[in-house]
């Protein structure tokens, strides 16, 4: 039996269940349960919320993650990524004010930056040469810089409707994300051997939707 992680609620947890259901496995799932065993294949699937995945593969407590690369290179983990899943692409972006002026990164030196990614920031920042003061807040990052709290934010943006709606704009692109399968580093040979039939269940997904 091999124990998956993955999100309870929110976006990535419909496609997460629908590839599992594309690789052809049976489940039954409940929105009141944490979690599940598959009727067809060794698998039992424990439903979490995001941030915790990647803590709980690299321990051991589940064998299988899906998580974004977002929350998993800001966990510290990046080498636990198995195999990439195509949907919940998304970016971090940094954004100012528009009526901010805006030439270059180097537009942030000494400035005030929320986000809920300092990892992820503080090693572009780093990249670039800028120095920041970068504070950490976990939600609603973007009404930071209309409420004096930030000069800019650095959080994920798809379609640019919240940035517009907080009067903000998008100067860089920080980091680009996608939903990826994650695996404990020590497994058995035979959770290794699952691990290799899903895999190959979800390539031949990801060809039969191209
Ligand atoms: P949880 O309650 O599990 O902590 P959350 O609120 O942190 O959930 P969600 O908003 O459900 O997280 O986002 C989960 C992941 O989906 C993000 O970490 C990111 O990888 C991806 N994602 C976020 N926003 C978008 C978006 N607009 N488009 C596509 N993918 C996104
Ligand atoms: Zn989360």
């Amino acid at each position: 039996m091999i124990r998956l992680a993955i999100q309870k609620s929110g976006r990535l947890s419909e496609d997460s269940l629908n590839l599992i259901r594309e690789c052809g496995i049976s489940f039954l799932s409940s929105s009141y349960k944490l979690k599940t065993e598959a009727t067809n294949f060794p698998l039992e699937i424990l439903f979490l919320r995001d941030d915790d995945i990647p803590g709980y593969v690299q321990d051991g407590v589940a064998d299988l993650g899906i998580v974004g690369q977002n929350v998993l290179v800001e966990a510290g983990f990046p080498d636990l990524e198995v195999e990439k899943l195509g949907f919940s692409k998304c970016r971090l972006s940094l954004a100012i004010l528009r009526s901010e002026g805006y030439n270059s990164v180097a537009d942030l030196q000494g400035k005030n930056i929320a986000t809920s990614y300092p990892q992820i920031l503080g090693r572009y920042l780093a990249g670039e040469g800028v120095q920041a003061n970068l504070h950490t807040i976990s939600g609603s990052v973007e009404i930071a810089p209309s409420i004096g709290l930030a000069d800019a934010i650095c959080d994920i943006v798809s379609s640019g409707s919240t940035l517009l709606g907080n009067g903000l704009r998008e100067v860089e692109t920080v980091f680009r994300s996608e939903a990826v399968l994650i695996a404990n580093q020590n497994l058995s040979a035979e959770k290794q051997e699952l691990l290799e039939q899903l895999q190959f269940r979800m390539q031949s997904v990801r060809r039969a939707r191209r």
